[in-house]
């Protein structure tokens, strides 16, 4: 049996359907981006009610506020979905609190999608923004890691794959299709990591 190189794999992202999450926060930018990965070989569209989850192979949840996200998803109706969600989960900075089992912000119910403790503003006021080249599993070279108001994870479980960490603690996870990243990929041209998110999905269909 052949393995596949990076590039056919990459290549046969054919019909991905994508949807980005679209109640706040910078989901042009995540639209942008997957259609950049995708290369036209798929579909992203912006999600603003349950209605249109179930279709997606995939969901950005972006970065954002994720105190504001967390309620326009329940006043949407949308929790309920997104749990049973079958497909992989793309979660960026405040996404990335959002999806975690434990939150350190009481005012934050987390949907609990994957297997971790996460601290929100993790770096405080002095680094409260600030670019580093983080080394990330499955990457040839640093990615070149944009931090707004960033979380990390202080905790992971057994089912929970640590993909990248900074001094702070962990900021890059997977875990089954999921993804979660502390930074915001989706702000600079480089794409290496929504193609990972991709071809794990086809891997699958
Ligand atoms: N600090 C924000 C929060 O916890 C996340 C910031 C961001 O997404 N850039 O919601």
């Amino acid at each position: 049996m052949s393995i596949p190189s990076a590039r056919t794999r990459c290549c046969s992202t054919v019909g991905v359907r994508i949807g980005v999450l679209a109640l706040q926060g910078d989901v042009s930018e995540h639209m942008r981006a997957f259609r950049d990965a995708l290369g036209g070989r798929g579909a992203v569209t912006a999600v603003r009610h349950a209605g249109a989850i179930g279709d997606l192979d995939g969901l950005a949840i972006p970065g954002g506020e994720s105190t504001t996200i967390g309620r326009l998803v329940d006043k949407n109706a949308m929790r309920r979905p997104i749990e049973e969600f079958e497909g992989g989960i793309f979660a960026t900075c405040a996404g990335m609190v959002l999806v975690a089992r434990d939150v350190d912000d009481p005012r934050i119910t987390p949907l609990g999608l994957i297997d971790m403790a996460v601290g929100r503003n993790a770096f405080g006021r002095q680094r409260e923004s600030f670019e580093a080249e983080v080394p990330i599993s499955g990457l040839d070279t640093p990615f070149h890691a944009i931090f707004i108001r960033a979380p990390v994870a202080t905790r992971v479980g057994p089912e929970t794959t640590v993909l990248g960490r900074v001094d702070r603690g962990i900021v890059a996870v997977r875990s089954g299709l999921h993804m979660a990243l502390s930074f915001h990929p989706e702000l600079g041209g480089d794409r290496r990591l929504h193609r990972m998110f991709l071809e794990r999905l086809q891997d699958t269909r």
